[in-house]
């Protein structure tokens, strides 16, 4: 015996981790096979849906479609008789809280521990915080003591140029009377 089952189901709370998860509500697609085995209902298949988190780098959302693979036996009660397993069948497929464990538990062991939007994510600059990926070529010139030095040679130096003279006391001007 056994049956196909499809169907789209909401997303109960608090499905994922702290850091990546499935938002309430949203639809996760079970494409599940349900199987009368001499234990019970053997029911094995997907659930495939959407995760959402935050990129571990640049805190930038993350979405990840996830496909979860399902593997569940489910005991007849063992006050039932083999007859009553067209009634456990229906029970199991109208009421799919049942597979909210196994469901959490594949979801759970799928999702990254540290998401990021991508691989290579440059995360965010530690001085501004402004997304390097927006700005690879990014830099705090100004924060660096040997550049604002340099600044400060340069800005100095073209007035004198222009001038001609230099910009401290001639030996001239030190004899005062
Ligand atoms: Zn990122
Ligand atoms: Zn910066």
């Amino acid at each position: 015996m056994m049956r196909k089952l499809q169907r789209t189901v909401p997303a109960p709370a608090e499905l994922g981790t702290e850091v990546i998860g499935i938002r309430e509500g949203t639809d996760v697609e079970l494409d599940l096979r349900l199987e009368a085995v001499m234990e019970g209902v053997l029911v094995s298949g997907t659930a495939t849906t959407v995760a959402v988190g935050e990129c571990i780098r640049c805190l930038d959302e993350v979405k990840l479609d996830l496909v979860v693979h399902l593997g569940e036996l489910y005991s007849y009660p063992e006050n039932r008789v083999a007859e009553d397993q067209d009634e456990d069948r229906q029970e199991l497929s109208d009421d799919l809280i049942d597979l909210e464990p196994a469901l959490r538990d594949a979801v759970v062991s799928e999702l990254p521990f540290q998401p990021v939007c991508r691989e290579d994510c440059p995360g965010l600059c530690s001085e501004c915080g402004v997304h390097l990926a927006d700005d690879p070529d990014h830099s705090h010139e100004v924060s660096d003591p040997r550049w604002s030095a340099l600044q400060g040679i340069l800005s100095e130096g073209m007035p004198n140029q222009a001038s001609g003279a230099p910009a401290v006391g001639t030996p001239d001007d030190t004899k005062e009377s």
